[in-house]
Order: C-alpha cells, then sequence, then structure tokens
C-alpha cells in the first residue's frame, strides 16, 4: 500500500466505534472516550514512524521527529483529530495523517534537518462540545487569555469535569502554551471542504488567507405563559421573535457580497413545551467574510435588525460575542514554497485560493507563520458522512508536504529563511471564497 493510500486507510479506521462516541456514524467530541482511543492509535502510529508521541495539557497529541541536533525549534504539521457530528472521516484526520506520512518517508531515508518536526492533532477545532471552537489550538497558540474557561457541554458537563475525566487539569490548560521560539513555523494540510479544485480539475490547492468570522450567543427573553389562557395580542412570544430574527440574518447573508455567509445552527427553547408560549429562546449567529470589513458590516446590520425586531415584539434581546476570528492571511514566503512544492507534485501551475472554512492555521498563524495545502474533495462535501477523497491526490498531498519541508529545510541553515519572503513574481490573487460555514 502506498503512503497516501496508507493515511487513507487510516482516517477510514478512525472512522467509526471505538473512535467514535456515535455507533451509528462518526462523532469526535473534545475529550469524549472516541477522542481517548483516537489518540492512543495515532500515539503508536506516531512512534512507528520514528518520532516520540505525548498528549499536552490541552489533550493534543505531538509527535515529534527530532533534529540533528537537540532541542531545536521545530517544524509543526498538523490539523485536527475532533469531528463534527455525523462528520466525515477526513476533515482535519487527514492533515494529522499526512504529517505522520511526511515523517515516515524521511525516517525510512534516514534524513533528518537543522529543525525538528512535531506532528500535532489538535484535540478541540470544531468547536461540537463546548459552545466556542478552537480551544485546543488557541492553547497552543497561547491565546486563550481572555476566553473564559467555566464552560459546560450540553449535558452540563463540565470543562474541568471532562479534562480531569481525560487524565488531565482545568488549572493546567494554558501550560500546553508554546514558546515562540520552540516553533519556527506552522504547515497544515486539509480538504478543501469546497467545490472549486475538483470543478478545475487539479488535486491540490494553495491557501493564501482564511476568511474572518464572527460568533454570537443571542439570548431572548419575552414571557412565557399558558398557551391556552394567554390571549394573542397580549403575548411576548420569545420563539416567534426569534424566527424573525433567523430570517433576517439569512436574509442579509443573501444581501451581501460572494464571500458573505451569515447562518444560525443552533436554538434552544424554554420551557420548550406544546403547552407554554415560549418565554426564553437562545440562539448562535454565524458570520464568515473574506475580510474584516465585509465580515464587521454584516455584524452590524444583523444587531440592527435584531435590536428593530426585539423593540417592535417586546422581548429582551441580549447578543454576546464568543469568537471574533480575524481574516488570516498566510505567510507569502511559506506560501511561495507551497506553490512551488505543489507544482513539482502536480506538474501544473498551482491554484491559489482563500479558505471560507475556518482552520487549525488560522489561529496559530497568532503564534508563527503559517501555510496551508488543500486537498480535493468530492463534490465540496464536508461535515458529511459522504466525505470523500482520492487516493493519487493523497499521494500528490504527500510529494507536496516532502517536497515542501525540503525547500523549508534548504531556504535558510535554520529553515526560517522563507518566512515573511515572497519573491516578486507572484501575481495577485482574487480572493476566491471556496470553503462552506
Ligand atoms: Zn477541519
Amino acid at each position: 500500500m502506498g503512503a497516501g493510500a496508507r493515511a487513507v486507510a487510516r482516517c477510514d479506521e478512525l472512522g467509526s466505534a471505538p473512535y467514535s462516541d456515535d455507533p451509528a456514524g462518526l462523532f469526535r467530541p473534545y475529550l469524549g472516550p472516541g477522542h481517548k482511543a483516537t489518540l492512543e492509535r495515532i500515539s503508536a502510529w506516531m512512534v512507528a514512524a520514528g518520532m516520540t508521541a505525548r498528549i499536552d495539557a490541552a489533550g493534543n497529541i505531538i509527535g515529534r521527529y527530532e533534529a540533528l541536533v537537540p532541542d531545536a525549534s521545530a517544524l509543526m504539521i498538523g490539523s485536527h483529530v475532533d469531528s463534527v457530528r455525523d462528520a466525515g472521516r477526513y476533515d482535519g484526520m487527514l492533515g494529522v495523517m499526512l504529517g505522520i506520512e511526511a515523517v515516515a518517508w524521511f525516517a525510512e531515508r534516514g534524513r533528518r534537518f537543522p529543525f525538528a518536526i512535531e506532528v500535532i492533532g489538535f484535540g478541540d477545532e470544531e468547536g461540537s462540545r463546548f459552545p466556542v471552537s478552537m480551544l485546543a489550538t488557541r492553547a497552543v497558540a497561547g491565546s486563550l487569555a481572555e476566553q473564559p474557561l467555566d464552560l459546560t457541554d450540553r449535558d452540563g458537563i463540565g470543562l474541568d469535569t471532562a479534562l480531569h475525566d481525560f487524565g488531565l487539569d482545568l488549572e493546567h490548560l494554558r501550560k500546553a502554551a508554546r514558546p515562540r521560539e520552540d516553533v519556527l513555523a506552522y504547515v497544515e494540510s486539509h480538504i478543501e471542504q469546497g467545490p472549486v479544485l475538483e470543478a478545475e480539475d487539479r488535486a491540490l490547492g494553495v491557501v493564501s488567507a482564511i476568511a474572518a468570522q464572527l460568533r454570537f450567543r443571542a439570548a431572548l427573553k419575552g414571557v412565557a405563559g399558558h398557551a391556552g389562557t394567554m390571549a394573542m395580542h397580549l403575548r411576548h412570544d420569545a420563539l416567534a421573535a426569534a424566527a424573525e430574527m433567523v430570517l433576517a440574518i439569512e436574509r442579509i447573508g443573501n444581501a451581501g457580497t460572494e464571500d458573505l455567509v451569515a447562518t444560525v445552527g443552533h436554538m434552544t427553547v424554554r420551557p420548550g413545551v406544546p403547552n407554554v408560549v415560549p418565554g426564553d429562546v437562545i440562539f448562535s449567529i454565524d458570520i464568515r467574510a473574506g475580510t474584516n470589513t465585509v465580515r464587521d458590516q454584516a455584524a452590524d446590520t444583523v444587531r440592527a435588525a435584531l435590536t428593530d425586531i426585539a423593540h417592535r415584539r417586546q422581548v429582551t434581546l441580549s447578543v454576546e460575542l464568543q469568537q471574533d476570528l480575524k481574516a488570516t492571511p498566510c505567510d507569502p514566503g511559506l506560501t511561495r514554497l507551497m506553490e512551488q512544492a505543489v507544482q513539482t507534485a502536480t506538474g501544473t501551475v498551482p491554484r491559489t485560493l482563500v479558505s471560507g472554512a475556518g482552520h487549525d492555521a488560522m489561529v496559530m498563524a497568532g503564534l508563527v507563520p503559517v501555510s496551508m495545502l488543500f486537498l480535493r474533495c468530492r463534490a465540496g462535501i464536508s461535515h458529511h458522512p459522504d466525505e470523500a477523497v482520492m487516493k493519487d491526490d493523497v499521494e500528490a498531498g504527500l510529494r507536496a508536504m516532502t517536497d515542501f519541508i525540503e525547500r523549508f529545510a534548504t531556504s535558510t541553515v535554520d529553515g526560517a529563511g522563507a518566512v515573511g519572503k515572497a519573491d516578486g513574481q507572484l501575481t495577485e490573487q482574487k480572493p476566491d471564497l471556496t470553503g462552506h460555514v
């Protein structure tokens, strides 16, 4: 079996129990039993590939392939191991498997570098357990300072308890932060989660930037009342108001530029029984765009529309900002190296695109220069069991990753020479939002 095929087969193996918390499909939330079993399996693969493996204070798995010298800084390669509910098998995990295969490729050839290579599998990118995302990634990037950690999941289990049950400690979560000098750069390969590469018959793409995101929690307070006795004209129905707000958010998303998307994906209704007029509703708002400006203007429009509806319907509205992720440009010098690597791996002029979906790289960019490689996925389908990749594309992706690492090594003695430097031949790429929310 080729290394690309093995990476795919490993993703497939991790796609069901005991690596999933859902016996009917793939659901691997942060710190669940599926996550635990997955890390044990990945750890064994890392060791077999020539790395040492450990789990950090935030539940991330880290494999390390030592440099020619001890205690060297590392080139970090990875993605996330957690999943959404009813997930596909390659979102995140394929990038981790490709990192392991890249190290295995070098280890088999006895090739070491002046820098170490670390393969990281982030424990929480999707935010499918606690009401924030990229918790584990932010722990590594050292950007958890503003984040309240008294979080609870839908079953009422606190982050502290979940960490404890995993053998970790909330008190130590922030110790997963890596000193800047430990890491030279972060490189992530990921399925595109969009249809552009397939439409253009390309195996690989190079990401120039990741779109900006905002996530809000909106809470509505109306007046609960008996569904039989509360006259219609006297009601302050929180759910009816929320319904109007959802449609307003959709309308605002539709009215913007092509890259703008606005989504209400979660709602809680209280008391949530058939014979009571709903008194409380909480819902999520997710807004993304290729630039911070477009995103922020849309968020302002959404806030104004919601305030207006709440006022008209005489319900109390509070909107709390839960996540603010700015648009993240990838490092221009590393992007250039990745383009050269893709050209070598595929024999075609590389395609550069903006990612509409968020990735660990957007958080890691706060710590170190980042680069991203996209792999074609079937019909752009992701966050769904029908997610699929072609083995030949994964082989090409692995060739691009190993070629990138060689280029990174030769860019200077310490491997950091390419960072930040684009060579003037690059033409300006038109922002082209391809991902999905
Ligand atoms: Zn992902």
